[in-house]
């Protein structure tokens, strides 16, 4: 028998927004109905992750996320209760505090989360208490998607056709009006975790760049169909002008759900009478590729660490890690990898066409191994999700599914040619090259020496010479592929 007044709790995850949200009406239906009170909870578990802790950047958004939807439960009535911790420990001690009757969150795919809430649901309901989990972060589940003989897709093109084929998306649900109220328990401070950097506070240009939450997600979407979807297709590849979204971050903390961009989407493609019909399959495909993402990491558990194609295990990484400094700080002295690393470090988002520059340049130039590259974006991105920087990283180092073979390397002097053709996106973020001209922006290492003395630059004093001779790690990197094969044939 339950308390009289035994409350419903909602246990925020990765959905950190009011609206679209199943889990959460749920929720709140069923503590209304029972006239008990709502508890709406969040948990920094810095524990259960081990090294996937959140990183700098995402504490970052995380902070401004929390205060975000703390204040839109605020005006409906309610209170956004923290608590730190195990979650596992921390959510069975707060039922057995408040003779909770019923919990329920929206299902997370890392294979930590899996594992926890399972241990957690096991508990549960050897206490008798309701416990049920909801999908509000993907468009279609991992194991909605599967091939006819039972396992699963490792190529996006079918994992793609099926998902279409198999997807039932509900209608969007509006966010709630009223809460019921919640119980008074304590409250961990936002502040007291300290999620904000202080010495040294590393977080100006990110505040620039970003507005969190879920009006800012909202609006973000509207925004990008009025100024870039138009031409995605052929735009989504240029650095140097928006033409992507930029919603990952929002996605991936759950403050928009991919239902609600896809439905809406849609809905604006119709409306536009087919004019943007094909730039906006094309968004939604992209969209499609973190389903795929969660796909991989849930069949592969392993997916962050090591490689999904076993043969890489031999391979012979140069794993001294000199060069990484200057991957990391934009210090190569190739003008797009510099371009990419500081836009990473000032904003805490890079461009997709140059995230692929840069992983390629440190895993086949530099010889770095690519968990180096995976453990860098994952402190440093507010994007930073652990389905889609493994599986990118692994898709870049030629060792994941629908992996490009190792040996076809990037050169990031063609690249930054053909995609960033004026260089406007390596003056923007490498300001000490912005006068250099539009052919020798790209490798001022081959430029005249009148040409770097117009612009300012003194190679090695003012902007470092190159760190890898392209042409000769291209070489090496070649070589080193065939040693793994040769290794693995033995
Ligand atoms: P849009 O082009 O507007 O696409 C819409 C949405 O589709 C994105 O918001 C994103 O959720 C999804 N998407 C697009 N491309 C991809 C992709 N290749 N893989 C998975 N999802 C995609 N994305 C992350 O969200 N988190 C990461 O940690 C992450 N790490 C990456 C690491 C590497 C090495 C590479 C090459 C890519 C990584 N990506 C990651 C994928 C991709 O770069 C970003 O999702 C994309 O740049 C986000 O920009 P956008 O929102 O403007 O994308």
């Amino acid at each position: 028998m339950t308390h009289q007044a035994s409350p419903v709790i909602f246990w925020f995850r990765q959905d950190l927004r009011l609206g679209d949200h199943h889990g959460l009406v749920h929720a709140a239906a069923i503590a209304q109905e029972k006239s008990v009170p709502l508890i709406l909870l969040y948990i920094l578990d810095d524990e259960t992750p081990r090294q996937w802790r959140w990183g700098g950047a995402s504490r970052w958004w995380l902070h401004h996320s929390l205060n975000n939807l703390a204040a839109g439960i605020a005006s409906r009535g309610n209170n956004l209760v923290l608590r730190y911790g195990p979650a596992d420990k921390v959510l069975l001690a707060l039922v057995a505090e408040t003779g909770a009757q019923a919990v329920f969150w929206s299902r997370c795919y890392e294979p930590f989360a899996i594992q926890r809430d399972q241990r957690i649901k096991a508990a549960l309901k050897e206490e008798s208490v309701a416990v049920e989990s909801f999908n509000d972060s993907l468009l279609v589940e991992p194991w909605q998607v599967q091939k006819s003989d039972g396992t699963c897709y490792r190529v996006f093109t079918p994992y793609w056709k099926r998902s279409l084929e198999v997807m039932e998306l509900p209608p969007l649900v509006p966010i709630p009006l009223r809460f019921t109220h919640g119980a008074n328990i304590a409250s961990d401070a936002l502040v007291d975790w300290q999620l904000l950097p202080t010495k040294p506070d590393w977080s100006a240009g990110i505040e620039q760049n970003w507005r969190v939450g879920e009006k800012a997600a909202e609006e973000r979407l509207h925004n990008f169909w009025q100024t870039g979807l138009k031409g995605y297709h052929d735009q989504r590849n240029v650095p140097g002008i928006p033409g992507t979204s930029g919603l990952s971050p929002h996605l991936h903390w759950g403050e928009i759900s991919p239902r609600q961009i896809w439905h809406q989407t849609k809905h604006y493609m119709a409306a536009q009478g087919g004019a943007v019909d094909r730039d906006g399959e094309h968004f939604l495909r992209e969209v499609g590729w973190r389903e795929f993402s969660f796909n991989l990491l849930y069949y592969f558990p392993h997916l962050p660490e090591s490689p999904l194609d076993k043969k890489f295990d031999q391979f012979p990484w140069h794993d001294k890690a000199d060069l990484l400094p200057a991957w990391q700080k934009g210090q190569t002295g190739i003008p797009i990898i510099d371009a990419g690393m500081r836009e990473l470090w000032q904003t805490g988002w890079m461009h997709n066409r140059v995230r692929m520059i840069v992983g390629s340049f440190l895993v086949k130039n530099l010889l770095i191994p690519w968990q180096k590259g995976e453990e860098w974006f994952w402190d440093t991105l507010v994007d930073a999700d652990l389905a889609s920087n493994a599986a990118s990283w692994q898709w870049i180092a030629g060792c994941g599914a629908d992996a490009a073979p190792y040996f076809r390397v990037f050169n990031p002097l063609l690249q930054s040619q053909k995609f960033d053709p004026d260089g406007r996106y390596i003056r923007r973020y490498v300001p000490e090259l912005a006068q250099m001209d539009d052919t020798n922006i790209h490798c001022p290492w081959l430029a005249p020496e009148d040409k770097l003395r117009r612009a300012g630059v003194r190679l090695g004093d003012t902007y470092p010479l190159p760190i890898a001779d392209l042409a000769a790690t291209r070489d090496r990197a070649l070589a080193a592929y065939q040693t793994m094969k040769l290794a693995v044939a033995g």
